[in-house]
């Protein structure tokens, strides 16, 4: 008989809520620690009617929660933490990085950064509502904040949170030695790219940062790896491998694509992916700037900024 019919039983201690909801990834991996003072539940989902209606059924099923905590304060990630906190009373913990990302995000001064940032890489379309959805997702406050190499509860067990920018700057996964035991968050997934871009003016150069995060993992010996999205994961170092590949695969595709041209990241974005309607192009279109900017930042790039658009360059020997 299922004690608790919405999660799925990874261990005596740990469960799986696969949260859904109509946008966006259309689904997130809640993990749900079981401790004697209830249970630990790491990140939410987005905030949508079905999420809400699941959470409700599984907090019905006998569930009592302790806290919250958060890996990344992206909207799929956080996007309850407000409902948690108001309905039922839940404590909230988030880095103090994630902290300073939500307040970062609350400011308006984003969005017209991000718009300004997009018009100089040649966006043909912006609306309002690029990079701005899910906004509530970030008012809330936290309860409580952690920092890098610290010691957190999950349940009655006790993880090491790791810094690992990259997807986001304030990325953070959560180790477990003596289970080899790493909650990976949206650093690395099972099957998908996570998608690494500038989501704000932090991140200054987000796939270099993601190159040294994913090496980082490495120093870990981990049986069991929990993402944020999609299947479990039992060989994290080859999982690992595999991403550092990929992303070496399309920066050298972006390399071929500019060739002996001058291409604007728009232009790149095309070639690659082809046209794309809005938007659609958002996701693609970012991660093709994160991989220019790594690129000019380690010296096969140069940009040239022409009536206020950004072309990139091969440099010439
Ligand atoms: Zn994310």
């Amino acid at each position: 008989m299922d004690q608790y019919p919405t999660l799925t039983k990874i261990s005596e201690e740990i469960y799986q809520l696969v949260v859904r909801y109509p946008f966006g990834m259309f689904e997130m991996n809640s993990y749900l620690f079981r401790g004697e003072n209830g249970f630990t539940i790491v990140d939410t989902g987005s905030k949508a009617k079905e999420s809400i209606e699941l959470w409700e059924k599984t907090l019905a099923s006998g569930i009592t929660v302790e806290k919250l905590v958060l890996t990344h304060a992206h909207p799929d990630h956080c996007g309850l933490a407000k409902w948690f906190q108001d309905h039922y009373r839940v404590p909230v913990f988030i880095s103090s990085l994630g902290y300073q990302e939500l307040q970062r995000k609350r400011n308006h001064k984003r969005v017209n950064w991000l718009h300004n940032f997009l018009r100089s890489h040649d966006c043909p379309e912006i609306s309002q509502n690029i990079g701005n959805s899910e906004a509530d997702a970030y008012e809330f406050e936290p309860d409580g904040v952690f920092e890098n190499q610290q010691l957190i509860k999950l349940g009655n067990v006790t993880y090491n949170t790791i810094w690992t920018p990259g997807h986001s700057y304030d990325h953070f996964c959560f180790y477990n030695q003596n289970q080899q035991v790493m909650l990976t968050g949206d650093h690395v997934l099972g099957g998908l790219s996570p998608i690494i871009a500038p989501w704000t003016e932090n991140d200054e150069n987000p796939i270099k940062d993601n190159f040294s995060s994913l090496e980082k993992l490495k120093a870990y010996s981990t049986k069991l790896a929990l993402p944020g999205h999609g299947e479990l994961i039992y060989n994290l170092n080859d999982r690992v491998d595999e991403m550092i590949k990929s992303h070496q695969f399309r920066l050298q595709q972006i390399l071929n694509i500019v060739g002996n041209e001058e291409k604007t990241a728009w232009q790149v974005c095309q070639d690659i992916y082809g046209t794309l309607s809005a938007p659609k192009f958002f996701p693609p279109l970012m991660a093709t700037i994160a991989r220019l900017i790594y690129l000019e930042k380690s010296g096969k790039l140069h940009s040239i900024l022409r009536n206020g658009k950004l072309y990139y360059k091969r440099d010439s020997k």
